[in-house]
């Protein structure tokens, strides 16, 4: 491969741009059509959904938010700089509760764990007795909360439940990027009851980015939505949402294919003359699944290229015979001709599996 191809050697790899305003404008966007009185957090777990946590949560600041969601204790790390000056400018609540880190540490930064146990309820009571904290009931998903039974015992607890400093009372749907599930109600119903049970007039938090659009009766008075903010379509129908980033990756050779022979490993795709492929510096070690392999495609100065071959963990090789023109010598991956919603379509997966694996070797630019 010479210079003469047009392949400018110095440019980088592979490029991911984060649009923060799009973030910006779909955080807005769905704090605009939540009921009146309800807040809107942000959900930046697993670093920001792949996109960042420090610089998602930084401008979501920016717009107004003040609640974030990590899942782990060690994410909030991101976060410190929104509190550093004033520990009460913003609520950080850890969804996978007050483990990975000593309770003291939890209060040290003002951290707020979600209590999704009696345990985990007992435990904060005596480890940071007074300190704040969320409590989650399970109404449908199985996954973590409290039961019926255990917001019984809570609810006739009056020593403990008077103890407790709860922010807020939550759930979460199972289904509620299915409009029409029956457990959609069913869990509002539950979470209705459950949550009235406790006595005291408590806020409550139910949805999250579907859950939003699944109308104000879900909507209480906090909003958790992640996906939506990073444009994944939290709905069954159009994307209301914008695209938040652009994954460009270079095309690093092109080969015109002159005998007869196959492509990458295993030797699972044959070539015919007249052919031209392209490899395209981007693999599975970068995210781009290997599950694409005979699926996915990439877009090449606007013309759409087959993957062909089995994904490596470097590279791609794409069909580029009907490409003319290479324009920047990078092809998009995610962007304007295609969405992260297609890509993981493409994959057989959903849109939060391909932005959280993102990887880290590309040049990030915000
Ligand atoms: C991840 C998560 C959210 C955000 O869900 P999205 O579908 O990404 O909007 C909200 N609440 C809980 C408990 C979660 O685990």
């Amino acid at each position: 491969m010479s210079n003469l191809s047009g392949i400018r050697h110095a440019d980088p790899l592979s490029v991911l741009e984060v649009h923060l305003d799009a973030v910006a404008r779909n955080w807005l966007s769905l704090k605009k059509r939540l009921k009146n009185g309800a807040d809107c957090a942000g959900v930046v777990k697993a670093d920001g959904y792949g996109l960042g946590a420090a610089k998602v949560a930084a401008t979501l600041f920016e717009q107004g938010c003040r609640h974030f969601f990590v899942a782990h204790v060690d994410e909030a790390q991101a976060l410190l700089p929104l509190t550093e000056d004033d520990k009460t400018a913003a609520s950080v609540y850890v969804l996978n509760g007050p483990q990975g880190a000593a309770a003291k540490d939890f209060v040290h930064h003002g951290l707020i764990p979600v209590l999704s146990s009696m345990e985990d309820i007992r435990y904060w009571s005596q480890e940071a007795a007074g300190s704040p904290c969320v409590i989650h009931i399970d109404t449908g998903m199985n996954r973590l909360g409290l039961g019926p039974k255990d917001v019984k015992a809570l609810a006739e607890d009056r020593t403990l439940l008077g103890g407790l400093d709860i922010r807020y009372v939550m759930s979460h749907l199972a289904c509620g990027d299915e409009p029409d599930h029956p457990l959609n109600t069913e869990q509002l119903e539950l979470f209705q009851n459950l949550s009235s049970s406790l006595q005291r007039p408590m806020r409550l938090s139910f949805a999250n980015s579907s859950g939003i659009f699944l109308g104000t009766d879900y909507h209480f008075d906090l909003a958790r939505p992640g996906c939506a903010l990073y444009g994944i379509n939290p709905t069954a129908g159009d994307n209301p949402m914008l695209g938040t980033v652009t994954l460009r990756a270079k095309v690093i050779q092109i080969r015109e294919i002159e005998t007869s022979g196959t492509v990458g490993y295993g030797a699972s795709y044959r070539v015919a003359p007249p052919a031209k492929t392209a490899t395209v510096s981007i693999g599975y070690a970068d995210g781009y699944l290997r599950s694409l392999t005979g699926k996915g495609a990439v877009f090449i100065n606007g013309v759409k290229c087959p993957v062909i071959g089995r994904v490596s963990m470097d590279t791609v090789i794409t069909d580029v015979s009907h490409v003319t023109d290479f324009g920047d010598g990078y092809a998009e991956i995610i962007g304007k001709n295609q969405t992260v919603d297609e890509v993981a379509a493409q994959a057989g997966t959903i849109g939060y599996e391909i932005l959280t694996s993102l990887g880290k070797r590309y040049k990030r630019v915000y």
